[in-house]
């Protein structure tokens, strides 16, 4: 499933190319899945509208678009397991799977496409709403250190599993929270209630760390993950326990650990983390 950094590349891919320009039309597949919003409130939303922003909230993609008569609202898009948002000339084949289709008035379209359909498109109407999306939880980049601290104060659930819930953080899934717990030196099945200041202030950096330096590497490419050109990531290169089950550490080599914590399948150092 594609975390922070892989949402953030695509979301910067897709404003880069997108930005300024009108929604033509829009045409959707139906799929009862795909569509958190009815598909025709998203084509009556969309169509005629500006893009003026995309950019990344938690794990969605929001789209800030600017209707006739200056209304203002927002697209989101959200990638689930297998989701891509792509920016294609209209000549190119439609990829199998494409669920959306917003023909845009510089000619490109941009395409969503997801073969197992846990992907959710939604529009946010900011006259009903108000408030512009937020998301579920606190941004991890931009969280300051007391905060931070005070997110897990009396929490009895493994820190493993408390970066994982969006409703704490949001962006953060499996990768980069076996990473960042590696990086702290922190074991992820302590209770994130007991962890002292020291080592949450650790780990608030080494997550920050982490996050940004996949993003400068265009996220990490496992399973199908691909940039808004359909380019791959490159961080998966750099990740130092995610997925290396038996391997040596790169800091003691001692072999990397994988247990469950939460359901999730947890890789870490026994010597590094305590
Ligand atoms: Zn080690």
């Amino acid at each position: 499933m594609p975390e922070l950094p892989e949402v953030e590349t695509v979301a910067n891919g897709v404003h880069e190319r997108t930005h300024g320009q009108v929604i033509e039309a829009v045409w959707t597949s139906g799929k009862p899945q795909t569509f958190k919003s009815p598909p025709e409130e998203i084509a009556e939303t969309l169509t005629g509208a500006r893009i003026d922003k995309i950019h990344r909230v938690g794990k969605t993609i929001v789209c800030d678009l600017t209707q006739a008569e200056e209304e203002k609202a927002q697209f989101l898009i959200h990638l689930g397991m297998t989701g891509r948002l792509l920016v294609s000339e209209p000549d190119v084949p439609m990829p199998p799977h494409t669920h959306a289709v917003l023909t845009l008035s510089g000619g490109r379209e941009i395409r969503f496409v997801d073969a197992r359909r846990f992907g959710r498109l939604s529009v946010h109407h900011l006259a009903a709403h108000a408030e512009k999306y937020e998301g579920p939880g606190r941004e991890p980049l931009t969280i300051s250190v007391e905060d931070f601290i005070a997110l897990f104060r009396g929490r009895k659930t493994p820190i493993k599993a408390a970066l994982l819930n969006q409703s704490l953080l949001h962006g953060v899934g499996n990768i980069y929270a076996d990473e960042s717990l590696f990086r702290a030196g922190i074991r992820p099945r302590r209770q994130a209630g007991r962890l002292n200041r020291a080592e949450l202030s650790k780990l608030r950096e080494a997550l920050t760390v982490v996050l940004k330096h996949a993003i400068q590497l265009g996220g990490s490419s496992v399973s199908d993950y691909v940039d808004a050109d359909g380019v791959r990531g490159f961080f998966q290169l750099e990740h130092k326990v995610y997925s290396r089950t038996g391997k040596p550490c790169v800091v003691c080599g001692t072999p990397i650990k994988k247990i469950t914590v939460g359901g999730r399948s947890t890789h870490f150092c026994p010597a590094c983390q305590k």
